[in-house]
C-alpha cells in the first residue's frame, strides 16, 4: 500500500499514544470551519463521478455545495434522501474504493480527492447535535411486515416501510439492536450514542423493535406469518465465525473475533465485575487482515495487551481493512507480519504437574511464510506456503478473524428458503428469495460485505415489499 499525500484538512484525531490505552473515539470530526474549507474543494463537476461511486447514489456535490453554503441542515436532507445512517456511514464506509476513489480531484487532477466521508460525517454529527425537529409518525397504510436482525439491512429496511405507513417490528436476537454496528464495531471507531440516536428515530417513526427473540427459535418465519404479518425481511447478517481448522484452535485464550468482539462491546467485558471476562494482557496474534481483524487487534491493545501482532498471508497490498484503519493500528503499535500463516496453535502442559493452572493455555503459536504466486479467480495473488520456513510466534492469546458466514438457523427452520452453497440466502436485486412474501438482504445475502452494502440491500427491499403489498 503506498503511503498517502497528507490530507489538505485532515480531521483532528486523538495522540496514538493516547488512545491506545482508552476506547473514546479516534478521529474528533471537523469543525465548521475545517468542513468549509474542504467542502471549497469540490469542484462541483458536472458528470458527478462520485455519486455512482456511491452504492445508495448520496447527491455529493449537491450536498457540499449546502456546505459551502453555510446550510448544513439544507446539506443533511440532501444525503437523507438516499442514507439513513448518514453519522454511521460517514465513519465506517472504505470511501476510499467507493465515492472518493471517483472524485475527479483525484482521478484526473491527481490530488487528494474531497473528503467526502469527513464530510457527510460533520453534516450528520451537526443535525444530530443541533436539529430539534422530531420525524412526524407517518399515517398508518393498514400493513404489517416483520424484520429480522436489527443490523443496517434491517434497520434501514424498517425505517422506510415505516415512512410508508407499514406497521412494522423488528426481532432482535441480541438484547441490544443494531447489529455489527454494536456488537462488532468498537466505539472507538463508531460511539454506540450515534446508533442509539438512529435507532429513536425509527422508534419516533412507530418501529417497534423487540429484543432477545431468536427467530428460529422463539418464533419461526411460518409463524410470523400466522401472526398476521403479510411479509418478512430477513437481515440476520453473517455472524457465524470461520475457524483454520488447524490443531489448538480449542485451546483456552483462543477466540473468533466475533466472540472478542461481542464480549468487549456489548457485554463490556472490560469492567472489572464483567460477568464474561475477557484477556487484558500478555502478547496476541490476530489472524486476519480485514477491518474486523484490525478491530480485535486495537481492542486488545486497549484492554491492556503488551504485544499485539496481525499474522496475514499475503502482503500489505492486499490488505482488505479500511485504510485509514491500517494507518490508525501502525500508529498504534501494532505489529504487522505478512506473507505469514498459522499452522498450529501450541498449548502449554506440564508433564510433571496435570494440576498446572497453565495447562490448556495458549503457550505460542507455529507459522508458516508464505509467497505469492498467480492471481487467484478475484485477481488477488494467491499465498504459496514456503517449505522449511515455519517458526514459532510467542504469544498468550489468540483471535481469529478470517471472516464469517450466515448462521444456518432460519433456513433450517423455514421451508423452501433457498441458500447457495455458502449457506447464504438466495435473493434477487430487490431481495426477493425463493419463498413468497420473504424477502432478504445484507450479509445474510452477500456474506461478510459493507454497510452501506447493507443498507442499499434494505432499501431495495422495502421498496419491493411496497410494491408487492400495495400495488397488489
Ligand atoms: P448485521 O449487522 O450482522 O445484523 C444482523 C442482525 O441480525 C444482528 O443484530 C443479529 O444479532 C441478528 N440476528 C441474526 N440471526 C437472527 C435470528 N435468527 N433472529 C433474530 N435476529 C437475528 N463494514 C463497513 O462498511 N465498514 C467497516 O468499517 C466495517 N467494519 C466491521 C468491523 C467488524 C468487527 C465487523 C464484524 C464487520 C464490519 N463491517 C464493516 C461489515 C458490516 O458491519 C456488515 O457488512 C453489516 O453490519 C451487515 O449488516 P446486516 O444488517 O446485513 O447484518
Ligand atoms: Fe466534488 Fe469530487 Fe464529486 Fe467532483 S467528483 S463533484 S470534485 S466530490
Amino acid at each position: 500500500m503506498a503511503a498517502r499525500e497528507p490530507k489538505k484538512n485532515p480531521m483532528p484525531q486523538q495522540d496514538a499514544k493516547v488512545r491506545a490505552h482508552n476506547f473514546d473515539e479516534v478521529a474528533l470530526g471537523y469543525t465548521t470551519e475545517l468542513a468549509k474549507a474542504e467542502s471549497e474543494r469540490c469542484l462541483n463537476c458536472k458528470n458527478k463521478p462520485c455519486v455512482s461511486g456511491c452504492p445508495v447514489n448520496i447527491d455529493i456535490p449537491e450536498f457540499i455545495s449546502h456546505i459551502k453554503n453555510d446550510d448544513i441542515e439544507g446539506a443533511y436532507e440532501v444525503i437523507s434522501k438516499s442514507s439513513s445512517l448518514p453519522a454511521v456511514c460517514g465513519r465506517v464506509c472504505p470511501q476510499e474504493h467507493q465515492c472518493e476513489h471517483e472524485c475527479t480531484l483525484a482521478t484526473k487532477l491527481k490530488l487528494e480527492p474531497v473528503g467526502i466521508g469527513r464530510l457527510e460525517r460533520f453534516t450528520a454529527d451537526y443535525h444530530r447535535n443541533n436539529s430539534k425537529v422530531k420525524p412526524e409518525p407517518p399515517k398508518q397504510n393498514g400493513h404489517k411486515v416483520a424484520v429480522i436482525g436489527a443490523g443496517p439491512s434491517g434497520l434501514t429496511c424498517a425505517g422506510d416501510l415505516a415512512r410508508l405507513g407499514y406497521a412494522v417490528t423488528v426481532y432482535e436476537a441480541l438484547h441490544t439492536a443494531g447489529g455489527v454496528l454494536v456488537y462488532g464495531i468498537p466505539e472507538f471507531r463508531l460511539p454506540k450514542s450515534i446508533v442509539a440516536a438512529e435507532i429513536e428515530t425509527l422508534k419516533e417513526l412507530g418501529v417497534e423493535i423487540m429484543t432477545d427473540v431468536v427467530i428460529g427459535r422463539t418464533l419461526t418465519v411460518d409463524e410470523l406469518f400466522g401472526q398476521g404479518f403479510e411479509a418478512v425481511f430477513i437481515g440476520s447478517g453473517a455472524g457465524l465465525p470461520n475457524f483454520m481448522k488447524i490443531p489448538g484452535e480449542s485451546l483456552c485464550g483462543v477466540y473468533s473475533a466475533n466472540e472478542f468482539l461481542t464480549r468487549s462491546n456489548l457485554m463490556k467485558a472490560y469492567l472489572d465485575d464483567s460477568q464474561t471476562p475477557i484477556m487484558k494482557g500478555g502478547k496476541v496474534a490476530v489472524t486476519g487482515g480485514g477491518n474486523v481483524a484490525m478491530d480485535a487487534a486495537r481492542t486488545a491493545l486497549r484492554l491492556g495487551a503488551e504485544k499485539v501482532y496481525i499474522v496475514y498471508r499475503r502482503s500489505m497490498e492486499e490488505l482488505p481493512a479500511r485504510k485509514e484503519e491500517v494507518e490508525h493500528a501502525m500508529e498504534e503499535g501494532i505489529e504487522f507480519i505478512f506473507l505469514c500463516a498459522p499452522v498450529e496453535i501450541l498449548g502449554y502442559k506440564n508433564e510433571n504437574d496435570p494440576r498446572d493452572p497453565k495447562n490448556g493455555f495458549v503457550r505460542g503459536m507455529k507459522c508458516i511464510k508464505m509467497e505469492l504466486g498467480e492471481p487467484d479467480e478475484r485477481g488477488r495473488r494467491r499465498p504459496h506456503e514456503i517449505p522449511g520456513s515455519e517458526f514459532e510466534l510467542d504469544v498468550d492469546n489468540v483471535i481469529i478473524a478470517i471472516g464469517t458466514s450466515p448462521n444456518p438457523l432460519i433456513k433450517n427452520t423455514t421451508d423452501g428458503l433457498d441458500v447457495n452453497s455458502h449457506g447464504c440466502i438466495i435473493a434477487d436485486e430487490n431481495g426477493v428469495t425463493s419463498r413468497e412474501n420473504v424477502f432478504a438482504g445484507g450479509d445474510a445475502v452477500t456474506g461478510a460485505a459493507t454497510v452501506i452494502s447493507a443498507m442499499g440491500a434494505g432499501k431495495k427491499a422495502a421498496a419491493a415489499i411496497h410494491r408487492k403489498l400495495c400495488a397488489e
